[in-house]
């Protein structure tokens, strides 16, 4: 089976439903609170483990009652947490306000996921096997550079989604195998427009990345890798209802796709149908599609 380790955030989502957002020092009444399991770690790893792969989680969650709950919803889709840590205080959380219009207003408090250290990651030696590990940017940075450090020197290929953009040194993208981000990310990082996507990749291809995967929201997403390959697949046609988290499903299931030996013009379908159908569903990790259900989709 194909086995993916993923080390990154676990958050609890509160997520608020207003009918316009409060201006400074203004108390309003809130419509509807909703609790959701997420954080860009905890998404990813259940998108690759719903798509099929053997995944375990290197993480933390606090002391907290969120902190059972979070690992619990990660053991529901099959995620192993014998690597996620517990942590005095709180866990993860994302605050999201959402109005009348849609639109939203994020706080992230970042709770044990900061306080994730080196000490905290196991020696890869012992998971040299896997087909990847994928890593985000919600904890501390030096965290993910370690985790890189240590899979390129048991040499599993690294998958990194820099999100929340920040920008990343030429450096280290030439640890990167597989970057995957989208236009934000991508503008952040070359410090210019990633329009188009074409010349975004090139970028990245000429930083030493090895393949580059943008993702381009309803118009879909691009590929590029160092051979020379290019691919543009359109994302699918659906009725979005809530995109959280679109970008996280497509990534686990791209990851889980790849990792089971699928081609890559065949796993960027597999991945923007899991993504659309994220789309159509409210919530994080309860709008992540299984794999039966992807290729149903696509045929
Ligand atoms: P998010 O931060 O909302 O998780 P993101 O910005 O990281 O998303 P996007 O580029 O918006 O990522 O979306 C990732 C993929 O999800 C796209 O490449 C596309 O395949 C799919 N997708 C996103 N929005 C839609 C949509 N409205 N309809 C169909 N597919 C979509």
């Amino acid at each position: 089976m194909s086995e993916i380790i993923v080390a990154g955030s676990i958050n609890m989502d509160i997520v608020n439903h207003v009918d316009q957002f409060a201006l400074p020092g203004q108390t309003i009444q809130g419509k509807l609170t909703e609790f959701f399991p997420g954080g860009k770690g905890a998404n990813q790893a259940v998108a690759a483990a719903k798509s099929g792969a053997s995944v375990r989680m290197i993480g933390a969650v606090g002391r907290d009652p969120f902190g059972e709950e979070l690992i619990s919803s990660l053991r529901q889709a099959g995620v192993s947490t014998d690597q996620v840590v517990k942590k005095e205080g709180a866990s993860g959380m994302a605050f999201i306000t959402v109005n009348a219009q849609g639109e939203n207003e994020i706080i992230l408090s970042q709770g044990a996921n900061g306080k994730l250290t080196a000490s905290d990651i196991p020696d890869l030696s012992a998971y040299s096997h896997v087909h990847a590990v994928l890593l985000q940017n919600e904890i501390p940075w030096p965290v993910t550079r370690h985790v890189i450090l240590e899979a390129r020197r048991h040499r599993i290929p690294v998958i990194f989604n820099p999100a929340p953009a920040m920008p990343v040194s030429d450096d280290d993208l030439a640890l990167i195998d597989t970057l995957v981000l989208n236009e934000t990310e991508a503008e952040c990082i070359a410090g210019e427009s990633a329009e188009p996507p074409e010349k975004a990749a090139r970028f990245f291809i000429g930083r030493g990345v090895r393949e580059v995967l943008l993702t381009l929201g309803e118009r879909g997403c691009f590929y590029a890798n160092r051979d020379g390959d290019e691919i543009a697949v359109s994302a699918y046609p659906v009725q979005a209802v809530d995109t959280t988290a679109a970008g996280d499903t497509f990534i686990g299931a791209f990851a889980a796709a790849r990792a089971e030996g699928m081609p890559v013009r065949e796993g960027l379908r597999f991945a923007s149908a899991a993504a659309a159908l994220s789309v159509i569903r409210r919530g994080a990790q309860a709008s992540i599609p299984a794999k039966a259900e992807i290729l149903r989709f696509m045929n």
